[in-house]
């Protein structure tokens, strides 16, 4: 059996983490920079847009969508990926840009990393269930307004529904605030479970953010296996 000290270290490695960085030299102050508070997410003043729809009428409510401006900017919706009946769901915020061109969300390099994240976890891409808070990608890669993150969050609501994950992974202060209606940071909200309407909801840092700052690496580490514990009914 593989011992939980080989298990994470062999994440830091395939994360391209230094293994021999002392386990107690402290911590670089966390850069919460892009991981901060903005603006909370607005009532919508819509009524809900996905009520009963199974998956193919959902992703086709999801592709005709003009409920928001970012239809006009975008070239294609992304409706998410996965397994239907994931045991685990893991929700980031929006498209970027290769993920607008493709059709499919985290195929950038954030999601190679994420993908790598999910790997060391025992999850594959085939396994878990990806989705955004928005299905289309916001111009410039700016953050999601909240009037569209309210106009798309009923989508995401239909999907959450559908899938009937074991566990939510939210990746992101974007993702993490928005599904949890608060302006609380990410470093504050990872390491300990929440609840999104009786789905366990575990927060982690972006892999885009990941990429910038990988001493927070060893974290994430410790956020996917909660998340793993969460799922198997343990914590
Ligand atoms: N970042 C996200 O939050 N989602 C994607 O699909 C890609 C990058």
């Amino acid at each position: 059996m593989i011992q939980p000290e080989q298990q994470r270290r062999a994440y830091l490695e395939a994360l391209g983490i230094d293994v021999w960085v002392p386990r107690d030299e402290p911590e670089p102050a966390i850069v919460e920079e892009t991981e901060t508070a903005d603006e909370p997410a607005a009532a919508s003043p819509e009524p809900p847009c996905r009520d009963g729809l199974d998956w193919p009428a959902l992703r086709e409510a999801v592709s005709d969508c003009r409920r928001c401006v970012l239809h006009e900017t975008r070239t294609q919706t992304v409706f998410g990926v996965g397994n239907e009946n994931a045991d685990w769901m893991i929700i980031g915020e929006a498209p970027g840009a290769e993920e607008d061109r493709r059709g499919e969300p985290f195929v950038g390099r954030a999601g190679k990393l994420l993908d790598e994240m999910l790997r060391a976890v025992g999850q594959g891409r085939d396994q878990v269930f990806i989705a955004n808070i928005l299905k289309c990608r916001p111009p410039n890669n700016r953050d999601p307004k909240p009037e569209e993150s309210a106009q798309c969050r009923g989508y995401l609501e239909r999907q959450i529904e559908l899938v009937q994950p074991k566990i939510i992974l939210a990746v992101g202060r974007i993702a993490a605030q928005l599904l949890l209606d608060t302006d609380t940071p990410v470093g504050r909200l990872r390491g300990k479970p929440h609840q999104l309407g009786g789905t366990p909801l575990v927060v982690t840092y972006h892999p885009a953010y990941l990429l910038r700052s990988p001493s927070q690496k060893r974290k994430s580490w410790d956020d996917l296996c909660l998340a793993r514990r969460v799922a198997a009914g343990a914590s």
